[in-house]
């Protein structure tokens, strides 16, 4: 799965806000926010299903009276049979996701995640006997074990020998009951996001010949450095920081570009977050970053960086609009026959004279 729903930040909704799962799809709609407008194009253009960057509810709805445009998106999306799924932090913070997708659009190589994702990960540690251990590890990566930056299957294996003495009502798969017995072993060593953890202890439980397997879950310290916000990468070539500002601008029809002022240097290494990533800017100057770029920023942010590291302020809507495009290729691979539309509307609420 592309953006799993659990790499989602803790203030998030994202996931399915409105609707069935058990319906048809009769075309999705892509947009960056819902509006009634949107949902008025889903229905005129005869898509049950719409998927946006944005969650159309993120504080829960005590009511349901049409006050609030939310409420009336609701009413409008229900009363019409159509689906709202938002993938908002979830696509922010997967590989490949919105931040990979602003790199490309920038020419920017050897890009990784700026600020990895923290206490996300678990390590499995399994005792399974010798024969048996080929069939759990390859069951482990199969359920999703085993993945570090570009590589799977990863685990360290030792072997060793268990003990147990099986009591009573005890059925052992190798010994008997009422002794001591040793068996050869394995301690099968390997890492998995937490998120998947009852599908793995499930996956080891179903192929395991004991009884009672012996396995221990640790959580780690580890930073997911392939999951987490924003991203820095490099320019195949050094660009003067005007003419790439300038290029920002074009690629994306910013109505304008906001910028801290020129050092008087070269740019090469870059990071940058789509949306509000204006936090994220200090881990950017840590990084060794020569321009930062995000959607918005706080004016005192951009004091900070002063003199330091060039800080470009394009905005939210301009700077994850090419969110529907990753949207669009996801659906295609995974459901080929279904059709989909990227937005005909504009739904950026922020207006330039
Ligand atoms: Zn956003």
């Amino acid at each position: 799965m592309f953006a799993p729903l659990p790499l989602q930040d803790g203030f998030d909704n994202a996931g399915l806000q409105v609707g069935l799962t058990d319906a048809e799809v009769t075309g999705v709609l892509l947009c960056l926010d819902v509006t009634e407008e949107i949902i008025d194009e889903a229905v005129a253009s005869g898509c049950n299903l719409i998927v946006s960057h944005h969650p159309l509810i993120f504080s829960p709805l005590k009511k349901i009276t049409g006050a609030t445009y939310v409420e009336r998106c609701v009413i409008k999306a229900l009363q019409n049979g159509v689906s709202i799924y938002s993938a908002h932090t979830n696509i922010d913070n997967a590989p490949g996701g919105v931040n990979y997708r602003i790199a490309k659009k920038l020419g920017l190589q050897n890009v990784k995640i700026l600020v990895p994702k923290e206490e996300a990960l678990l390590k499995l540690s399994v005792y399974v006997p010798t024969a048996a251990a080929e069939a759990v590890r390859s069951a482990l990566f199969a359920a999703g074990c085993g993945k570090i930056g570009n590589y799977g299957s990863c685990s360290y294996n030792v072997s060793g020998y268990g003990t147990f003495e099986a009591g009573a009502g005890a059925h052992p798969f190798c010994g008997s009951v009422g002794s001591l017995h040793k068996e050869e072993e394995v301690r099968i060593d390997t890492v998995m996001p937490a998120y998947i953890k009852g599908r793995v202890v499930k996956a080891l439980l179903a192929v395991h010949p004991y009884e009672e397997p012996a396995y221990d879950i640790y959580p780690l310290k580890n930073s997911w450095e392939s999951v987490g916000a924003g991203v820095i990468g490099e320019l195949s070539s050094p660009a003067d920081e005007l003419s790439f500002l300038k290029n920002i601008k074009e690629v994306f029809g910013a109505g304008s570009v906001r910028h801290t002022a020129l050092l008087g240097k070269e740019v090469r290494r870059v990071a940058l977050c789509g949306g509000a990533g204006g936090s994220f800017a200090q881990a950017a100057l840590a990084a060794g970053a020569d321009l930062y770029l995000t959607g918005e920023a706080r004016y005192h942010d951009l004091f900070s960086y002063d003199g330091k590291m060039l800080l470009a302020v394009i905005g939210h809507y301009e700077s994850e609009q090419f969110t529907m495009e990753i949207f669009k290729e996801i659906i295609a691979d995974a459901c080929p026959g279904v059709r989909t539309e990227i937005t005909s509307r504009n739904t950026n609420p922020i207006h330039y004279l």
